[in-house]
């Protein structure tokens, strides 16, 4: 599988996205303001729009970090789990959750690829800026498949394939030559930041992921470009 630039064995991608995110955790939402100018936010907020979260019902917000998606599920009044593979993230999450006085949210380490709830146990799952971080991707989707009660539906919101041309060469620039030394300035972490490009780089485009989403077992799985695909938001239905 593939790490950054490097091929690596699969184990050790695990071991190196954990190394990547104990190393961002305490400055990762300064720097997702200051690489995505803010940007981030409105996604996640377009994301969770999407995903129409419902008093009652049972969420759970895989690779959540530091719960910037499980707090804007969390208004709702629907009950969230968030789940990570990494502590320091998720302990970032807890002491933000602390501070807004959200107390009722579920945090929970695990890996989306092997979950321990039981079968048909959520009516929503999601996963923001996580799933390419993932070693073995079709069994996290199998895993987020398996979790969810028939009509129980699936969103990722995630980097994508830029399209529109001009917009493609500024994007590509930004990023591999911009982002890696804003990470070297903001949080003396170049090698992490040139991971989480590179690993952009490499996530399969729009239709690719649609098909993997599809055959995982998801229905009526549907892509949402933003911003020219420079992210996508993708979903599909149990049935
Ligand atoms: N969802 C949050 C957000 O949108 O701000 C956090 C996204 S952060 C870029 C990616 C997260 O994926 C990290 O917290 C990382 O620990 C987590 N992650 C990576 N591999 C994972 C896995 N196999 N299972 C669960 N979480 C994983």
């Amino acid at each position: 599988v593939s790490f950054g630039y490097q091929d690596v064995a699969p184990a050790e991608k695990t071991q190196r996205v954990g190394d990547v995110f104990r190393n961002v955790a305490s400055r990762y939402d300064l720097m997702n303001d200051a690489m995505s100018g803010g940007m981030h936010r409105l996604w996640k907020d377009r994301f969770v729009s999407r995903v129409k979260p419902r008093a009652g019902e049972q969420i759970l917000d895989m690779a959540g970090g530091t719960g910037d998606i499980a707090f804007r599920l969390a208004r709702s009044g629907a009950s969230i789990t968030v789940a990570d593979i990494n502590p320091a993230m998720l302990e970032v999450g807890m002491d933000r959750a602390q501070q807004r006085g959200l107390d009722g949210l579920v945090w929970t380490e695990a890996n989306a690829e092997t979950l321990s709830f039981p079968d048909r146990f959520f009516d929503a799952y999601t996963i923001a800026f996580g799933i390419r971080n993932v070693t073995d991707i079709p069994a996290a989707l199998r895993e987020a498949h398996r979790v969810l009660r028939r009509g129980g539906r699936f969103f990722c919101l995630e980097f994508s394939t830029v399209t529109w041309p001009g917009f493609k060469d500024v994007y590509d620039a930004y990023s591999h030559r911009l982002v890696p030394k804003l990470g070297k300035l903001l949080a003396d972490d170049e090698d992490s930041y040139r991971y989480l490009i590179e690993s952009i780089r490499r996530f399969p485009n729009m239709p690719a992921f649609r098909q993997m989403i599809a055959d995982a077992g998801f229905a009526q799985t549907r892509v949402e470009p933003i911003m020219g695909g420079l992210v996508a938001i993708h979903s599909g239905w149990k049935i």
